[in-house]
């Protein structure tokens, strides 16, 4: 059955080739118990691996079954070694972790074995070894003859027509092994076992042929009993480790070494933890370079507000307001949106406070400084406690301010406001503090602005008075309606520099409307006599038109035509515009309407950032490889075992990336809940709890395939590290 013609074994050490047995022929045939002898370092071993398929041989040529071996590869010697080879060894060579029946059960997993019987298979071969009473005892508590009953016990399930024992005694006491070698005799009467001994004694009632060795050689072969050549064996063919056994083994292993499955776990949530890190800072920066956009129109470019027009074009009326105010992502409306696209300052001319204006019956928290305003002159301010007006607190309180529009050259909208109260917010980006005034306020400031953007001018008699003059018009309390006053030296335009009763035209023109107005002169003013006929004080008028409060805003106060809708949430923006659509509205969303200059420069710094990502994670892999490699050692031989066994390279690997995988999905998981405790408030970290909000569901599963790849990589490298030798060699190194 097996026939080696002149085989030799060389080793190549480090340029040195020594030999491990040289011209060997051998015919060995079923039935046959063949004791080989021979003294130490004589080649037993090297003879006994190479009939194994354990080792390589250099010269001659081994058959099986009449078949050549030399050209054989490794999985043809993997399917030789599933087939034909039982292999039982000195130290046993055992799962110490399993227990005896898991350790049988393993040997029919590799095979590929899943009949429900197995169970009962187990149990019969356990009690023809004597070995049932310890069925449940984990290998590792058994005595050394036990343990070789084991392994007997493994080599019946794997049911080979050979098995081969290399010194199966030499580690037990003298009646053990008198009883395993009875045993071997026992299970072995219709295979062929080839059996190392130094001791002839013990196996002599047994051996059908001795066969001695000396130095590589075979010095004596000598029958010592006929056997029956009519001995056959049935030709099995087995399968490979099923799916099902690989998970349930992957799991297995995993939990089955406790120190090393947390040493793993541990390293698993470095990685897990660190990936999710770097690929969320990243996520946060790219999104803070979406605000480095820059649009002229606009004052508040946030990505929460989308523009709304009526397509009619016609202004908005509550009804439509109402109607927009229930779409369930808006959070709130400034219907002056004109208020949002500029900046205003507050001061008094020793401290400055740069921001928006808002509507205060949107405000609905309170302050952290002074009090909420309770009349129509007082403001509260939100804004960042780095700024520096801000940090001052009480100290701006309760002072006069004027409310002066930034982009028209400090102009003046709205004298003497009191600030009583600030509420302080952390910003990432600084866009100024919000100023938040009364209604009242909110309608002058909003006229102040119209008539900023207008074109006026004034028609008395036949001249025409444009803004460039530097004439201004101002709401009196005093002056009857339809009426005027004149600064005296606009009466070189009246008849005989008499002015009363005659007629000014006063004309408005803006991008929303124009307008006039005709009034009656009634009189003219100057230093001696206007404090008589207005509220005015003489060094605050010059230059100035005055005309009745209401006149004056019948030109300026008009209803909105443009106004803005803040989002609550950004991610649904899409959503939301549609909606507004739908509701006979234009929407235009900010954020798409930023033109962002420093693109270009970007695309280069988000070179040189992917190019740092790709080596941190790349000195991420190889750190924790590394460790993870020196976690595992202790499993190589575990690992080896099972290609001793006859388990494909293939299978061990996909048993290696699975119980990887399995601690991967476990921290995963792990890290998981630990975030949901810190988004829930049950441990708090303002870090992380900002980082994940930049986390969506489909940002978990890029996360988890970047993670799964990771693992993949160093699963598939560890398992070439330990298959780079022969499977002998793998397990000679590890004991
Ligand atoms: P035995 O089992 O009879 O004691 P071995 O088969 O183990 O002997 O060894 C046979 C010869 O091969 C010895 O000279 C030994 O030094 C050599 N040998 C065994 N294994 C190796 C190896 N891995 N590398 C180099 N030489 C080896
Ligand atoms: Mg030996």
């Amino acid at each position: 059955m097996l026939k080696l013609k002149r085989v030799s074994k060389f080793y190549y050490n480090k340029g040195i080739i020594s030999s491990g047995f040289s011209k060997v022929n051998l015919n060995l045939n079923i039935g046959e118990f063949v004791v080989i002898t021979g003294e130490s370092g004589s080649g037993k071993s090297t003879l006994l691996n190479v009939i194994s398929g354990l080792d390589t041989y250099e010269e001659g040529e081994m058959y099986i079954n009449g078949e050549e071996t030399s050209y054989y590869d490794e999985s043809d010697f993997e399917r030789y070694r599933k087939k034909y080879i039982a292999n039982i060894f000195q130290n046993f060579n055992l799962i110490n972790s399993y227990t005896v029946y898991e350790n049988i059960e393993l040997m029919y997993n590799l095979n590929g074995i899943t009949e429900i019987d197995i169970k009962n298979k187990i149990d019969d071969i356990l009690v023809k070894v004597n070995l049932y009473k310890h069925k449940n005892t984990k290998v590792s508590k058994l005595s050394g003859g036990e343990k070789q009953r084991v392994a007997i016990a493994r080599a019946l399930a794997k049911d080979t027509p050979i098995i081969v024992a290399d010194e199966p005694t030499g580690n037990l006491d003298s009646n053990s092994a008198k009883s395993i070698i009875k045993l071997l005799y026992e299970i072995s009467k219709d295979k062929l076992v080839i059996i190392v001994t130094h001791n002839y004694e013990q196996v002599k009632d047994y051996a059908t042929r001795k066969i001695k060795m000396h130095d590589g050689k075979i010095i004596e072969d000598r029958t010592i009993k006929n056997i029956d050549n009519n001995i056959s064996y049935i030709d099995k063919e087995y399968g490979n480790i099923i799916l099902k056994d690989k998970i349930k083994l992957s799991f297995k292993n995993t939990f089955n070494i406790v120190p090393k499955f947390l040493l793993l776990l541990l390293v698993y949530s470095f990685i897990t933890l660190a990936v999710i890190f770097e690929y969320t800072s990243n996520l946060k920066s790219n999104y803070y370079d979406t605000f480095n956009g820059y649009n002229t129109y606009f004052g508040d470019s946030s990505d929460k507000r989308i523009v709304i027009k009526k397509k009619d074009k016609t202004y908005f009326s509550s009804l439509d307001y109402e109607k927009i105010n229930s779409i369930s992502n808006v959070d709130y409306i400034v219907e002056n949106d004109i208020l949002i696209n500029n900046n205003f300052t507050l001061t008094d001319d020793s401290i400055y406070i740069w921001g928006s204006v808002k509507d205060i019956s949107t405000y609905e928290d309170g302050v952290d400084v002074g009090k909420l305003p309770s009349s129509f002159d007082e403001v509260i301010l939100l804004g960042s406690p780095d700024e520096y007006y801000l940090s001052l607190g009480e100290d701006i309180l309760n002072k006069e301010y004027s409310l002066i529009q930034d982009s028209t050259g400090n102009k003046v909208l709205f004298n003497k406001l009191k600030i009583v109260g600030i509420k302080y917010v952390e910003e990432e980006i600084y866009k100024g503090s919000s100023i938040y005034v009364s209604n009242s306020v909110l309608l002058s400031i909003v006229n102040g602005i119209n008539k900023s953007y207008s074109t006026i001018k004034y028609n008395l008699n036949d001249i025409t008075i444009d803004q460039y003059s530097g004439y201004d018009i101002y709401p009196s309390k005093v002056i009857e309606k339809g009426k005027v006053l004149l600064p005296d030296e606009l009466s070189y335009a009246c008849k005989n520099y008499i002015c009363n009763n005659n007629t000014l035209d006063i004309l408005v023109d803006n991008i929303y409307y124009d307008t006039s107005i005709s009034l009656s002169i009634y009189n003219t003013y100057n230093d001696n006599n206007i404090e008589k006929l207005t509220e005015y004080k003489k060094d605050e008028v010059y230059n100035k038109i005055f005309i009745n409060e209401e006149d004056y805003y019948s030109l300026f106060e008009r209803p909105s035509y443009q106004s803005s809708v803040y989002i609550k949430d950004v991610k649904n923006v899409r959503e939301t515009i549609n909606e507004l659509e739908d509701n006979g509205l234009d929407a235009l969303y900010i954020k798409d309407t930023l033109v962002d200059y420093s693109a270009e420069v970007r695309v280069f710094v988000n070179l040189i950032k992917f190019i740092v990502i790709v080596f941190a994670l790349l000195g991420l892999f190889f750190i924790s490889y590394f460790i993870i490699k020196i976690i595992l050692k202790s499993r190589n031989i575990y690992f080896s075992t099972l290609r001793i066994l006859g388990a494909r390279k293939k299978d061990i690997k996909t048993l290696i990336i699975f119980e990887l995988n399995n601690i991967l999905n476990i921290s995963y998981i792990l890290i998981l809940l630990f975030f949901l405790l810190i988004n829930n408030n049950v441990i708090k970290n303002a870090y992380i709890k900002d980082l994940i909000s930049y986390l969506k569901f489909t940002d978990y599963i890029y996360l988890y395939i970047i993670l799964f790849f990771i693992s993949l990589l160093i699963s598939i490298r560890y398992s070439n590290s330990i298959f780079k030798k022969s499977a002998m060699s793998a397990y000679r190194s590890e004991v």
